[in-house]
Formats: structure tokens, sequence, C-alpha cells
């Protein structure tokens, strides 16, 4: 099965009905005598409300923007993509599991690039096909889903219902949209960011890769967006 041209699929299914006014809320209570509620009640102006907001940040008073959580949705990922992105120790994920699922004829799977320019790619999806006969000659002999996975690739695809704080998400962000992160984790999360922004503009200045954060880049190996620092 060849990689569709939408993959990875990715929606935003939640998020907070006013992400800077939260963030604002938060920030203020931390410096007034007032309720929140009454912050919250009163706070129309997002001008006034974007100027305390970046301030803040700024400073590095990061937790204020904790309060606000984001939900995705995704599919058509490989294995070898959502295995990294459940290293981020402050997301939560629900993962379709292959031991509750069993997958019938040949499963969905990615192929990336590279194989296919190389010209492996017919090999490539022989391999794909023998392996699930496999799997499926070992279920049909009953073979638990959970032991006859272990032939499954890291090509296979996967799902999942994600979800994130802003926090986590800008530094999701600065370190995956970087150019030297794996190609998909790099497609997925440039969806998951654009999405956000989609729906608050000024996003678009904390959602971005970290040398555009830091003003140079950290890496060894840099691509030249942003100069070395030395
Ligand atoms: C280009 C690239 C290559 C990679 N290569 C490898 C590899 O070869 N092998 C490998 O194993 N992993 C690899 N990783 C994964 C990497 O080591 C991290 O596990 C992953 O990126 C999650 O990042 P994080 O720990 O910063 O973020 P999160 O888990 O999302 O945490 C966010 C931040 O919270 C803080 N934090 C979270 N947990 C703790 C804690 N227990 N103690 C103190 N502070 C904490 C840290 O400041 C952290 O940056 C790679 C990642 C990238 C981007």
């Amino acid at each position: 099965m060849t990689q569709e041209k939408e993959f990875p699929i990715v929606n935003l299914i939640s998020m907070p009905e006013n992400p800077l006014k939260t963030i604002y809320a938060a920030c203020r209570t931390c410096y007034s005598a007032d309720y929140p509620i009454n912050i919250w009640e009163n706070a129309t102006d997002n001008e006034k409300m974007l100027k305390l907001v970046k301030r803040v940040l700024a400073s590095g008073h990061h937790s204020t923007i904790e309060h606000c959580q984001y939900v995705f949705t995704i599919s058509g990922v490989s294995r070898a993509c959502t295995h990294q992105l459940v290293r981020h120790r402050h997301m939560s994920f629900s993962q379709k599991s292959q031991r509750y699922v069993t997958e019938k004829g040949l499963f969905e799977y990615i192929t990336p690039n590279t194989i296919k320019k190389a010209g492996f790619e017919a090999e490539y999806d022989e391999f794909m096909n023998k392996t699930a006969e496999f799997y499926e000659k070992m279920i049909n002999q009953g073979i638990p889903a959970e032991d006859a996975r272990f032939v499954l690739p890291n090509a296979a695809t996967s799902s999942l219902v994600a979800s994130l704080n802003l926090r986590e998400f800008i530094h999701l962000a600065n370190i995956r949209l970087c150019t030297n992160a794996q190609h998909e984790i790099r497609i997925m999360v440039k969806k998951m960011c654009d999405l956000a922004i989609e729906k608050d503009s000024w996003l678009a200045e904390y959602l971005v890769p970290k040398c555009e954060a830091l003003g140079h880049c950290d890496e060894i190996r840099g691509c030249g967006r942003k100069p070395q620092k030395i």
C-alpha cells in the first residue's frame, strides 16, 4: 500500500474557547488583588491581553500557559513516528492497540520517499505483503494478536488521540520542527501547529523551531536557517 497524499491525518478536536483570555486571567491573577473571575469577566481588550501575555512569556513565567489544553486525533502515521511522539512525558495518549485490534489482510503502512526514490518500493511492498501473510497465518493458527504483532514493522500505521498543554506544545514545536527531527514527525507536528495557529494567529510566534526562539542554531549540524552558536 502506498502512502496517501494527506498522511498524516491530523485534526484538532478540542481546545479552550479563548486561550489568550485564559492565559491573561492566569497571569493577572498572580499580580492582582482582584478575584480571578472578575479579571476574566472584565477582560475584553485583545491587544492589552496579548501585550501582557507576551511580556509574561518572555519573563519565563511559563506555568501560566499550562491551562490551555489541545486535543488532536492523529492517523496514518507509522509506529516509528508514534514511538517518538510518546516520548513526550507531558503529553497524554490513547493509541490503537495491536493487542486488541487484529489486522485483517494487508495492514496500512508508510513508505518513506527515500525508499521510493531509490527504487525499492516494489521490494518493500513485497516484504509488507509477506509479513501480512505470515501474521494472518499465525492469527489463523490461534496465536494471539498480542504475540503475532511481533512481526509487524515500524512502518505499520497507528492512530491516536493525543493531548497536550500549550507549554508542552511550544516545546514539541521547538524540537520537532527542527530540520534535524525525523521527517514524518516534523510533518505531523507542523500540521498540529498550523491547526492551532489557524484558530489563534498570535501562536505563530511561539509554535516555531527552536532556532527561531533562540535566535541561533544549537545543533551540531545546522541547516543554515539560523547561524550556529560557536
Ligand atoms: C532530533 C532528535 C533525536 C533524538 N534521538 C534520540 C535517540 O537517539 N535516542 C533516544 O532515546 N531519544 C532520542 N530522542 C528523544 C529525546 O531524547 C527526548 O526523549 C524526546 O525528544 C522528548 O523530549 P523532552 O524530554 O525534552 O520532552 P518532554 O518529555 O516533552 O518534556 C518536556 C520538558 O520537561 C522537562 N522534563 C520532563 N521530564 C523530566 C524529568 N524527568 N526530569 C527533569 N525534567 C523533565 C524537560 O525540561 C523537558 O525538556 C531524540 C529527539 C530528537 C528531537
